[in-house]
């Protein structure tokens, strides 16, 4: 035998006893989408590199380490997209979507990161990516933050998921803060790990948010990002708090929740879940109001989250299992003319009855052995004919799930006995 091809570490099939859930995920938030009248963009999967190092940040995790970077035929910096704000930006001000109007868009898709992989954390995984241009106040954050919490409710998770939200601030405010918190570091510089250290010049503010206990400990008494905040965020944080109590959503305020990119300002949340161990973050987000500028557009105030598709996948396949049927209908076959009548019929009752899902049985077999297939497929009624009804023009209903008596009728009165069965 030749040798085993094997799919790359961190990059899944998603197989036909998992779509079922993907599915339902997908329908549901295609569902919400439209519920708050946003549309969808589609983007490429692949960017010139600089997009992600202007945009993401040249000293975050995600463009140290963690992306798929190559040059194609022609020399030019390629990756594979990390995440998807920084191309929606793009089209937006490539296409002129951004200037001077609002957008509430979404997408959704693969991501890739070289990450090392463990349970919900993958090297090509989905998100859901919200996105809003041109509405500067808190209601827009409080209505993804709303947008979402629907989502749980819908999904049976709102039991599962805390929320957390912060201000970070003007950029201004958060410049003079980062002076503040290099100033408490430096002096215990030593006891911070490797990963610490390297960020207290480049990005500080991610140390607050570090993983590691010893560092979180030594933290604890740094100087608060929340004392520090300009007029301006401070109302705007006041003014998000309010939307939120006043429509019943509960959250903590974690004055050290900062996010892993570059550029976010003002409101940041993330939604988390203790049920997926370490991986516990299923949906991250916030504002980032220089962004568009940043990447050679006007000036456009923006705000939006992206939600990890996987580890919400996850957390249903918890709460509600569902039961694999890929037909309501099976025909069963018996002898040559009955097989070709049999497709005959199937192809009838996908044009009379479309929602109707109909599996044939292929490639013969005694009637035990297809009525075993027909109960595989999940299907409830199985429809018989054998050499006899093919002479008569009759067909048999037979009853999978019930202890109903079979019914022999006519095969023309197929269709109007079917629609009255289902
Ligand atoms: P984490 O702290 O888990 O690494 P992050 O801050 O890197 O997350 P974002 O870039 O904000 O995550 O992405 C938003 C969401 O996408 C995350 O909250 C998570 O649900 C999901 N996500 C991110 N990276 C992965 C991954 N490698 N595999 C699966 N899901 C992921
Ligand atoms: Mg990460």
């Amino acid at each position: 035998m030749a040798q085993k091809i094997q799919a790359i570490r961190g990059m899944n099939d998603i197989l036909p006893e998992q779509t079922p859930y993907w599915q339902k995920l997908e329908s549901t938030l295609r569902r919400l989408m439209d519920s708050y009248g946003y549309s969808e963009i589609r983007m490429p999967i692949v960017e010139k590199t600089n997009l992600f190092k202007r945009a993401v940040g040249e000293v975050t995790d995600i463009v140290e380490k963690e992306m798929y970077t190559f040059e194609d035929r022609n020399g030019d910096s390629l990756s594979l997209r990390p995440e998807g704000t920084a191309s929606c930006v793009r089209a937006g001000i490539e296409h002129g979507l951004l200037y001077n109007q609002e957008q509430r868009l979404w997408y959704m898709g693969p991501m890739f990161r070289h990450e090392r992989p463990q349970k919900g954390r993958y090297r090509q995984f989905h998100q859901l990516g919200v996105e809003t241009f041109g509405i500067a106040t808190a209601d827009v954050d409080a209505e993804l933050i709303l947008m979402t919490a629907r989502l749980w409710k819908e999904l049976g998770l709102h039991d599962s998921v805390q929320l957390e939200i912060n201000s970070l601030g003007s950029n201004e405010a958060r410049a003079a803060y980062r002076d503040r918190l290099i100033e408490f570091l430096e002096p215990i510089k030593d006891k911070l790990d490797e990963d610490s250290q390297r960020r207290l010049m480049t990005n500080p503010l991610r140390i607050l948010d570090s993983k590691n206990p010893e560092v979180q400990a030594l933290v604890q008494d740094a100087p608060k990002l929340s004392d520090h905040l300009d007029e301006e965020s401070k109302e705007h944080f006041e003014r998000l708090r309010q939307i939120l109590d006043a429509n019943g959503i509960e959250y903590v305020v974690n004055t050290n929740l900062v996010r892993g990119l570059d550029y976010y300002n003002r409101t940041v949340f993330e939604w988390i879940t203790d049920k997926l161990g370490a991986q516990g973050t299923i949906c991250a987000g916030g504002r980032y109001d220089g962004l568009t500028e940043q990447l050679g557009g006007h000036a456009t105030t923006a705000s939006g989250f992206a939600m990890g598709i996987e580890r919400i996948v996850a957390l249903i396949e918890d709460i509600e299992p569902i039961t694999p049927s890929v037909a309501d209908l099976y025909l069963v076959a018996l002898g040559d003319s009955a097989e070709v009548n049999a497709i005959q019929i199937a192809e009838t009752l996908r044009d009379k009855i479309p929602q109707l899902r109909v599996r044939n049985n292929f490639g013969g077999g005694n009637f035990k052995k297809q009525f075993k297939r027909a109960d595989k497929s999940g299907a409830t009624i199985a429809l018989v004919l054998g050499e006899q009804e093919v002479q008569e023009a009759t067909i048999g209903i037979k009853f999978l799930r019930e202890q109903k008596e079979q019914l022999q009728i006519p095969q023309s009165e197929l269709v109007e006995t079917l629609k009255s069965l289902i």
